[in-house]
């Protein structure tokens, strides 16, 4: 069995404070109201689910590199099978084999009982290389109408996981020196909090953008660290104007993806930071996004929660 082990904090626009845990019967009524992220621990790579009571968005699927991570995507799909959840979208960061080579596996043999009645696929529209176009290229296409794919562009792309929670999705298309690193940001918003993706990004992309009307957008509580924490990425411009109060990274002890000091300092300089290779599992932050008033505090309570091991890593 998985140990599992919490945290919670109190954010206001001015602090966060970490605060004791509240009572069962608040921390029920807000797991289960919540908007919730889950940033995987799969080594190199990078898989995370977002969801909201039972429909969810699938942010990336892969690890390591290689053609197609037949692993990853059955503990994927048995994951998503076992708590009910049906995907109303997947978000494709960027076309690298370390971020999508569970989707193919994902979504064949009977894959499409995981996906709502409406599904829509977003990628960056920048060539996916001959593994992936052979793999996901290939299994999207059998999907035909099941799946709606669209390329987000300059102008952006919307929609919504439920009433209350709101995404934006961004891509800088002026941004010419590396395509595939032209990330789709996203940005949700549920009630009072919210949250930024990332995929994989490097400073110029992200000055592009924050000189972009997509700027508004870039402010965030919560931050998926671009590019496993690599100081190519989180720019101090770029963390100073996001400003999160919690920020967490998908990492693995190979050199090339660790969280580098020098990020780990820029954002513990604003707050809390997780990364899943010094955590060793998942980490999930929760939050109903209610404003209310906890002791002495007011604030939007979050929850962030290490699942030890991890539970899609294999064992
Ligand atoms: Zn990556």
């Amino acid at each position: 069995m998985p140990r599992v082990s919490s945290r919670f904090f109190m954010l206001s626009p001015d602090r966060m404070r970490r605060v004791p845990r509240p009572s069962a019967e608040l921390v029920e009524q807000m797991r289960t109201d919540a908007l919730e992220m889950t940033v995987f621990d799969v080594g190199v790579g990078e898989t995370i689910l977002l969801r909201r009571h039972l429909l969810a968005v699938l942010v990336d699927g892969g690890s390591v590199v290689k053609k197609r991570n037949e692993e990853l995507g059955d503990a994927l799909k048995k994951y998503i099978m076992g708590e009910a959840l049906k995907l109303s979208g997947i978000v494709a960061s960027h076309p690298h084999v370390d971020h999508l080579n569970a989707i193919s596996t994902l979504l064949t043999n009977d894959g499409s009982s995981i996906l709502a009645d409406e599904v829509t696929y977003f990628d960056n529209g920048e060539s996916m290389g001959t593994w992936l176009t052979e793999t996901l290229g290939a299994v999207l296409a059998d999907l035909g109408d099941a799946i709606e794919v669209v390329h987000v562009g300059f102008s952006g792309a919307q929609f919504a996981l439920s009433n209350d929670v709101r995404i934006a999705l961004f891509v800088d298309g002026r941004w010419r020196p590396r395509p595939a690193y032209r990330s789709v940001f996203m940005s949700l918003d549920f009630r009072h909090a919210r949250f930024l993706l990332t995929g994989d990004a490097y400073h110029e992309y992200e000055n592009s953008l924050l000189n972009s009307l997509a700027a508004a957008y870039l402010r965030c509580d919560v931050l998926k660290i671009t590019h496993h924490g690599s100081e190519h990425g989180t720019s101090k411009a770029f963390a100073d104007w996001a400003s999160p109060r919690i920020s967490v990274a998908s990492t693995h002890d190979d050199g090339g993806h660790r969280l580098e000091t020098v990020v780990k300092k820029r954002l513990s300089a604003l707050g809390q930071v997780y990364d899943t290779q010094t955590t060793g599992g998942d980490i999930v932050v929760r939050t109903d996004g209610v404003w209310r008033t906890l002791g002495r505090h007011a604030g939007v309570l979050y929850e962030v929660e290490v699942v030890r091991p991890g539970r899609l890593t294999p064992v």
